[in-house]
């Protein structure tokens, strides 16, 4: 039994439904189906999730959202349209999305995410209603009513581990089980989303509950490439990869997968299948636990914009104990989450996504730092970008970081620190974020241009 979840533009028009179906019928394995709100169909469109962020926003600010209630309800139309489907498909959307607009506005997150999780809740129906059209027997499922229990953390949930048992009830019902992504429901029965591209969770979620034999994700591109295709051009495909490998690309640019759709596929070692439903015969990328061929140390090269850091020197840290915690605790005040910890002797940096602190929470926290650790020198870097190089393989290496920093010294890349993750699947390059295409490309030509030329 597979669980088969499509992203949004492989649901974006009458066109790219008609795909699904035709991919999930030439599979009788094909049983739970999660299924995206509409996506773009060309590059300048709005998702159905963007139009329905700026709807809930109008209304929190008291202002008329009509001109895109009339624009989310036309995406529909026009989808229902193209697939010749009855018009009640298009009043039940419509009428569901101004009992959401018109429900308590009180909780402002809550509201949006109730509001946001009827991208994917009213495209399921429309998606079922289309398999029904063709004689399938197939049926919209409510997360709700199938047990999939969350955290009550507007648009950043977390499953709860009592769903997965929960879920395996699906397993007896009949028929192909049209699922939505993206959200889930807290104890209290309340709409719950998970972070943005969430619905990859849901299907992994899904997978973990039923334990299916293969959890199927469904995009655009026809593998995981080794490196951002709009840094390096046509770059090598990724056949096979490993989910921590998949992990630390994931996390540092790589989108083709959320990050945190890995977690619950792997615990119940389901292997993840990336496919394309532009290009369904293309072999895609498989995400296992283990993999055999190494093809030397790195498997892929992924970057990220955005960084900075706040670098901490004091003569005698190393003897001081306690200091790093005093360090994180003044962060966590803040509410700050950290991404590296690269450290010295007589100094750490702690490196954090910057768009979480503004120029006054940056000098308190400088000060703070100087004055109660009594610090020698407190300095904040921006712009960071990161650079991860990924590969199981580097445990068997040995020369692999003298390999990545050569080729960043002879493009001229200044590296601002260097960490390896102690599971030694990544190693991590802090550049500027102007130097980031360069270094990327650096160290695409040194581990795979080279070695297939
Ligand atoms: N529609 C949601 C988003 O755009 C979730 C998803 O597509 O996975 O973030």
């Amino acid at each position: 039994m597979k669980v088969i979840k499509f992203g949004g533009s492989s649901l974006a028009s009458g066109k790219q439904i008609e795909k699904v179906f035709r991919i999930v019928m030439s599979d009788p394995e094909r049983k739970v189906v999660v299924v995206s709100a509409p996506g773009k169909r060309f590059p300048d469109d709005q998702k159905v999730t963007d139009l329905l962020i700026e709807c809930a926003e109008l209304c929190l600010q008291n202002n008329n959202p009509k001109a895109k209630v009339d624009a989310i309800i036309a995406r529909y139309s026009a989808i229902a349209e193209e697939l010749s489907l009855a018009d009640e498909i298009i009043s039940e959307i419509t009428e569901d999305l101004s009992r959401r607009l018109n429900s308590d506005r009180t909780k402002p997150e809550r509201f949006m995410d109730c509001v946001k999780a009827s991208g994917e809740d009213n495209h399921a129906k429309l998606v079922a209603a289309y398999f029904q059209s063709q004689g399938v027997d197939a049926n919209y499922v409510n997360p709700g009513e199938a047990g999939l229990l969350v955290s009550d953390e507007p648009g950043n949930a977390q499953v709860l581990p009592e769903s997965y048992d929960r879920l395996f009830a699906l397993r007896k019902r009949e028929g192909i089980l049209i699922f939505p992504g993206f959200f889930g429901y807290s104890e209290e029965g309340e709409v719950f989303t998970f972070s943005r591209s969430g619905s990859d969770i849901t299907g992994s979620i899904l997978a973990n509950g039923l334990k299916a034999d293969l959890y199927e994700n469904f995009t655009d591109v026809d593998a995981v490439y080794s490196v951002n295709p709009f840094i390096v051009e046509r770059p090598k495909e990724i056949k096979e990869l490993t989910y921590r490998e998949m992990r630390e690309l994931s996390y540092a640019g790589f989108t083709v997968l959320h990050d945190e759709a890995l977690v619950p596929a792997f615990r119940a070692g389901i292997p993840v299948q990336i496919k394309n439903t532009n290009n369904p015969t293309a072999p895609g990328t498989k995400i296992v636990y283990e993999r055999d061929n190494t093809n030397g140390p790195v498997i892929g090269i992924a970057s990220d914009q955005g960084f900075c850091s706040i670098y901490v020197s004091k003569y005698l840290m190393n003897r001081e104990i306690g200091f790093g915690r005093k360090l994180l605790s003044i962060l966590e005040d803040y509410g700050l989450s950290y991404e590296h910890t690269p450290s010295g002797i007589d100094d750490v940096s702690v490196i954090l996504r910057e768009n979480q602190l503004d120029l006054e929470m940056e000098n308190e926290i400088k000060w703070r730092i100087e004055s109660e650790l009594h610090a020698d020198e407190v300095k904040v870097e921006h712009s960071l970008a990161l650079i991860m190089v990924v590969g199981e393989g580097m445990r068997r290496n040995v020369g692999t970081m003298a390999r990545a920093s050569k080729a960043l010294a002879k493009a001229k890349v200044n590296i601002e620190m260097i960490n390896q993750g102690s599971s030694e699947v990544s190693m991590m390059f802090g550049v500027k974020e102007v130097d980031e295409k360069k270094a990327v490309n650096a160290l695409y030509e040194e581990f795979f241009a080279a070695v297939t030329a």
